[in-house]
């Protein structure tokens, strides 16, 4: 599109830390110059900077208004701009910071989840023409009243992506502390694979199921105007993971990751009257007071009555509770029974599409380890079991073995 070599690059909060991490990244920026690319950097505030303004503002008040809060979060950004500007200039490197407003990153007007409606290239590409180095504040724009909004936690990762899409580059690095995307935990699994490639929807569906590396809309951002993610550590210069459409894969594992979730709970009313309609009820119900339902399963009804099971977090389930046994009264159902202490363990890969047998394997391996499968769901490209939290450790382990350490070699 242009007749400039642009690349964008995501620094995250820890790859800009410290002073001496921003020097480390103004090098970095500096080679890049030096092979003859533009460059345009977003990066995210330094550190834990985001959470401690939060924990500030919540020494004031329970309650911030939106707009002030997005007002104080957006200066954590600011300040990593300004820095990572002067050590540039440091080691003679010319670059200028913007805020998001700046540059007109338009929002939505939702504080603290706002939208990125459009993003004006003027201003960033008058100055790499000039031979700049553009710096971006990620994680926030501003709405059409001129609030400063931002994109929600990890937001810089969308705030980069968004870049990318409409400077027209196909290539977008985030740098972050680890070297990429794993198959599975290192906390859990001792050597988890790092992937090369793995898909858009892969991705998505592993955040879904617990294991978020980016910010998810940066991702459904980079499958819609096709932006490859090359998701690497700003500690080395090994090559990292990208994330990019499965038609381009080169090699599409049946499993590419396992994961566990753990901050749900599970609810099952039993015996509800098996017409039409009830699950409609139920389900309305959830939805009207914010209650995010996550897995459903009903049993097929016997003597025409059924029971239904589904899934909360953990810090809906008070709130979920009373609704189920409002129904409870309502509908003539038996009991409403809970349960804190599951983990929904899921295996994700692309290569399900394509294959026989996985859904099986998957249930024998658990059943081998005498873990008991408590609720079932699917998706095109992932399998999740709910199962005693007690077993979620021991099922990751013995699902990333035979699907990852015996098959991937
Ligand atoms: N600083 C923001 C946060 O901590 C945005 C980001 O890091 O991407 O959530
Ligand atoms: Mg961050």
């Amino acid at each position: 599109m242009l007749d400039l070599k642009i690349m964008v690059q995501k620094y995250g909060g820890t790859s800009v830390g410290t002073a001496d991490r921003i020097k480390a990244v103004a090098e970095r920026i500096k080679r890049y110059t030096e092979k003859g690319f533009s460059v345009v950097v977003v990066v995210s505030a330094m550190g834990k900077t985001t959470d401690e303004l939060i924990a500030l503002a919540s020494q004031l008040t329970r309650n911030p208004s939106g707009r002030e809060m997005d007002m104080l979060l957006s200066t954590g950004e600011q300040v990593s701009i300004s820095l990572l500007a002067m050590a540039l200039h440091e080691i003679g490197i010319d670059a200028i910071s913007y805020t998001g407003s700046q540059i007109r990153v338009l929002t939505d007007g939702n504080f603290s989840r706002a939208k990125i409606e459009s993003i004006s290239t003027d201003r960033i590409v008058k100055s790499l023409r000039e031979k700049k180095v553009v710096i971006v504040a990620g994680f926030q724009g501003v709405d059409d009243e001129e609030n400063i909004t931002t994109l929600g936690r990890g937001g810089s990762d969308t705030s980069a992506v968004a870049l990318a899409a409409v400077l027209g580059t196909r290539d977008c690095e985030i740098y972050t502390d680890v070297n990429g995307v794993y198959t599975a935990d290192p906390r859990i699994i001792a050597q988890p694979a790092k992937l090369k490639e793995i898909s858009y929807d892969e991705m998505l569906e592993l955040a879904r199921l617990g294991a978020a590396v980016l910010h998810s809309r940066s991702v459904e951002f980079a499958k819609k105007y096709n932006v490859r993610l090359h998701v690497r550590s700003s500690f080395n210069y090994e090559e990292g993971t990208i994330v990019m459409p499965k038609e381009e894969m080169m090699e599409k594992f049946v499993i590419s990751g396992v994961t566990a979730k753990r901050d749900e709970a599970k609810i099952t009313i039993r015996d509800i009257p098996d017409k039409p309609g009830i699950a409609a009820r139920l389900f309305t119900l959830m939805g009207e007071n914010r209650v995010y339902v996550n897995m459903i399963v009903q049993s097929t009804g016997k003597d025409n009555r059924a029971s239904i099971s589904l899934t909360v977090l953990k810090s809906d389930l008070d709130k979920a509770l009373k609704l189920c046994e409002t129904m409870r009264k309502d509908l003539g159902a038996s009991s409403v029974e809970s349960k804190v202490d599951i983990a929904i363990v899921s295996a994700v890969g692309v290569g399900m599409l394509s294959s026989y047998g996985v859904a099986g394997k998957i249930f024998q391996v658990l059943s081998e380890h005498n873990v008991n499968i408590e609720m079932i769901s699917t998706s095109e490209i992932g399998i999740s079991c709910v199962i005693d939290d007690m077993y979620a450790e021991l099922a990751q382990k013995a699902l990333h073995k035979i699907f990852i350490e015996s098959e991937q070699k």
